[in-house]
């Protein structure tokens, strides 16, 4: 059976983080579908349409990964798409208490399908798509901190 993962989030933006967690588990799954949850995205600073452009330009060359959106429960994107698996990443203990208690949920809700982590590399755990978007906001220079295919 093809293994296929979802990685939800928000992305806003789609940072180094981000895709060194989709690039150490790329060699675990045939597909990755980045998927941007589009829940309560009334105030969103970049448009679902720009994140998506932003992630496919990143993964032009891959035919193993999907970047998608979707509203509602992340087990039921699973179901629609065949995948058995979520995909987060840990930075520190902070994402360990939030991931832990989003995963044991999502377990309840469906049982077949399982959350994976991967831990960040500590030369770039303290990367987040916040604090990427309020040096933006302010006028600082944010290109180390996300994929050079992206141009923001
Ligand atoms: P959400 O709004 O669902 O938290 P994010 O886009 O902020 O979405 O994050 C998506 C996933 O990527 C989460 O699992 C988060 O812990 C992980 N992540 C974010 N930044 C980093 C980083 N610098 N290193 C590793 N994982 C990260």
């Amino acid at each position: 059976m093809s293994k296929t993962a979802i990685f939800p989030g928000s992305f806003a933006p789609f940072t180094v983080g981000h895709q060194s967690i989709v690039d150490r588990a790329l060699p675990l799954f045939d597909k990755i579908i980045i998927a941007i949850g589009i829940n309560g995205e009334k105030n969103q600073y970049f448009s679902i349409e720009e994140r998506m452009n932003w992630i496919e330009s990143v993964y032009k060359n891959n035919p193993k990964i999907e970047v998608k959106r979707y509203e509602g429960l992340t087990v039921d994107f699973c179901k629609k798409e065949n995948a058995n698996y979520i995909l987060r990443g840990l930075r520190d203990s902070h994402d360990f208490k939030f991931e832990k208690n989003i995963a044991q949920m999502n377990k309840e809700l469906n049982a077949t399908i399982e959350t994976i982590f991967i831990i960040t590399p500590p030369e770039i755990s303290h990367i987040s798509s916040s604090i990427i978007r309020d040096i933006i906001k302010n006028g600082g220079d944010v290109s180390k901190f996300i994929p050079k295919e992206i141009d923001l």
